[in-house]
């Protein structure tokens, strides 16, 4: 069911509106063209080589759909309570939702470089917010470009941008809204995203071009700083005393239901020009956000559940709407993609697909691993399909989650379940040296320079204080004060 929310195109997106000289999407003037030499050093690799393997003439179009920051316990479909996403709730009602889907890092980064290269952060060790993705990956458009895809991504974020080495096969690129003439935490997105996305779709459907296309849309409005959205907002206003997290929590639920919105344009487009019976869809987050769950307010300072458990919901064509309740993780997202892409799945991947699962076949469980190394914050965590082992620090002591019984991770119970501890701790350290062996496939992670424009930048989306330590959670921040308008500066 549609929304009856008016959009109002010019008033909250002022800052970033599309000026005139813009360059077309897909194949216009100007438009950033880049094709990514394929790295020499996995040629030796593939004992079941994917180079030259061209995708069918019926292979689906794929379209991820991206949002930074989305907690997975704040939508509809996942049990929310308030009306955050009914665009996001319809488009999975007919999809397979993995209720159990986690992050390989609590912030964009890292966690990013696992969707587009399919490893965690001990492989493809994006670690800083100087990383780039070394150019050896073969990264998710890279392998679809290889088969004969078309690639686009629109993109939102300072670390989407071409800096940072996500764009590595992506033959049209726009992230002219990742270098904001503001404060790019103060930039609302959503519109411009999904009118650049609904732009792509419309030219692809004009388009006498036959290849099969694969589109990335990163959205980027629930991140802080959280913004009021006139019309929208004032739903989630909770009445009464309430905590900060509360109360920031309250803003960023309809940061939440404004990319809703944007995100149900794309997908009504996307069905009224009959692309959604040969599209596979992805909707993923790149991790979540705190709310003082454990004392903190924002992401990339620990691995707690409401970081690292992430929306992952898939439909594709011929795949019934499906629950999937065992534990998935966002390095199996490349190999599925490729997977219903008709494509042969190289035998380096780490992750696997999830086509069997999307199927209702059972298969054995895995563990997930998540990492942190971020200045100065250091922590691993192993999840189980019961469990979550956290440890922090270098040589921090283990805590245990029974998520059975505790599923916000309230009470260690580390004391009580030695047992558990050792085997869980046995399997995190062994998945971390394999993700050390990995990178030597790969080349090691490029440092980018962090110059005094890209510090700023870094620094108004609270990635580090001004002094370059780390944002703490007991650091005052601009967030409360969460009363700036649209389009105000
Ligand atoms: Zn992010």
């Amino acid at each position: 069911m549609r929304s009856s929310i008016a959009l109002r195109p010019g008033h909250k997106i002022r800052a970033v509106l599309p000026r005139s000289s813009e360059p077309e999407l897909a194949g216009g003037a100007g438009f950033l063209l880049r094709f990514s030499a394929l790295p020499l050093a996995l040629a030796g690799l593939a004992a079941c080589d994917d180079r030259g393997v061209r995708a069918a003439p019926d292979a689906p179009n794929v379209l991820l759909i991206t949002v930074d920051t989305l907690r997975a316990d704040r939508l509809g479909f996942y049990g929310y309570g308030k009306p955050t996403s009914p665009e996001l709730d319809a488009f999975a009602s007919g999809a397979v939702v993995f209720e159990q889907a986690e992050a390989s890092a609590p912030w964009t980064l890292p966690a990013l470089a696992s969707v587009m290269t399919g490893e965690v952060a001990s492989t493809h060790d994006c670690w800083n917010y100087g990383s780039t993705l070394d150019d050896s990956f073969r990264t998710l458009p890279e392998l679809l470009v290889a088969a004969g895809y078309d690639t686009a991504c629109v993109v939102s974020h300072l670390f989407t941008t071409s800096r940072h080495g996500l764009q590595q096969g992506f033959v049209h690129t726009d992230d002219s809204f990742a270098y904001p003439e503001i404060d790019p935490a103060e930039n609302i997105t959503s519109q411009v995203i999904s009118d650049k996305g609904i732009r792509f779709l419309d030219q692809k459907k004009d388009s006498p071009d036959e290849a099969p296309w694969f589109l990335w849309l990163h959205y980027f409005d629930p991140h802080k700083e959280y913004m009021q959205h006139p019309g929208i907002s004032e739903a989630f206003a909770t009445p009464g005393a309430r905590t900060r997290g509360a109360l920031l929590g309250d803003v960023y639920d309809g940061e939440v239901r404004y990319t809703d919105l944007h995100i149900g344009r794309v997908l009504a487009r996307l069905r009224e020009l009959g692309f959604d019976k040969d599209t596979v869809v992805v909707l993923l987050a790149d991790h979540g956000e705190e709310f003082e769950d454990h004392g903190g307010v924002g992401h990339g300072h620990s691995l707690h559940v409401e970081l690292v458990h992430v929306p992952l919901a898939i439909r594709a064509p011929g795949f019934a709407p499906r629950r999937v309740k065992e534990v998935v993780r966002q390095v199996d997202v490349l190999p599925t993609l490729l997977d219903l892409a008709g494509l042969p799945l190289p035998n380096w991947l780490a992750g696997r697909s999830l086509v069997p699962a999307m199927k209702g076949q059972p298969e054995d469980a895995v563990g997930a691993l998540a990492e942190l190394d971020l200045s100065g914050n250091v922590a691993d965590s192993w999840r189980t399909q019961r469990w979550r082992l956290i440890r922090s620090g270098r040589e921090g002591t283990p805590q245990l989650y029974d998520l059975d019984a505790d599923p916000h991770e309230t009470s260690d119970v580390a004391a009580q379940h030695p047992d558990v501890v050792a085997e869980l701790e046995a399997e995190l350290a062994s998945a971390k040296a394999a993700g050390r062996e990995r990178a030597r496939l790969f080349g090691g992670g490029r440092e980018v320079t962090l110059t005094p424009g890209i510090q700023h930048d870094l620094e108004a989306l609270g990635y580090a204080g001004a002094d370059g330590r780390p944002v703490s959670p007991e650091q005052p921040e601009k967030l409360e004060t969460p009363e700036k308008r649209d389009g105000e500066r």
